[in-house]
């Protein structure tokens, strides 16, 4: 079984209530290898949502206690994304999911790359905190452009 981000499939769980969907990962669902989640709105998270991203490090940073979750607003929302980290560990657990496909570049669900902090769509190498916690639990999280792009070149 598989995590997929729940934006991926067509729900409306991104912080402007829209979603980054695409067919392959709605047929992995209606096919019964994969289950949808979104740790922003797990961690107790409204949506829509204020944009957010890690400030100080990335999602092992926070995970350590070193870096944390700011809304470009300026409010600290490091405990939600704690929960929703520690929540979808708990699902994958509950399904046995040894696999997570994971949206790029989010704060929560990247897992190859994320923003800066700065609100600028500056990139930098890292993983959300929900992509570093999975991973840290030896769940191999799969970041979903590299996913699609592979999938084209086979
Ligand atoms: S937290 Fe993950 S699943 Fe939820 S909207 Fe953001 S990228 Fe999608």
């Amino acid at each position: 079984m598989i995590l997929v981000s729940a934006c991926l499939i067509g729900l409306n769980t991104r912080y402007d209530g829209k979603n980054n969907f695409h067919q392959v990962f709605c047929d992995m669902v209606k096919n019964k290898i994969a289950v949808p989640f979104c740790p922003e709105q797990a961690g107790g998270l409204a949506t829509p949502r204020c944009p957010s991203e890690i400030l100080g490090g990335d999602g092992t940073d926070v995970l350590d206690g070193n870096a944390k979750v700011i809304t470009r607003e300026g409010l600290d929302v490091t405990e939600n994304f704690l929960k929703g980290a520690f929540e979808t560990l708990k699902l994958a657990e509950i399904i046995g999911a040894k696999e997570a496909i994971l949206k790029s570049k989010s704060p929560s669900c990247g897992s190859k790359c994320i923003y800066d902090g700065t609100f600028s769509k500056k990139l930098i190498n890292g993983m959300g905190v929900t992509a570093a916690y999975l991973y840290q639990h030896n769940i191999s999280v799969i970041d979903s452009d590299e996913y699609l792009k592979q999938r084209q070149r086979s």
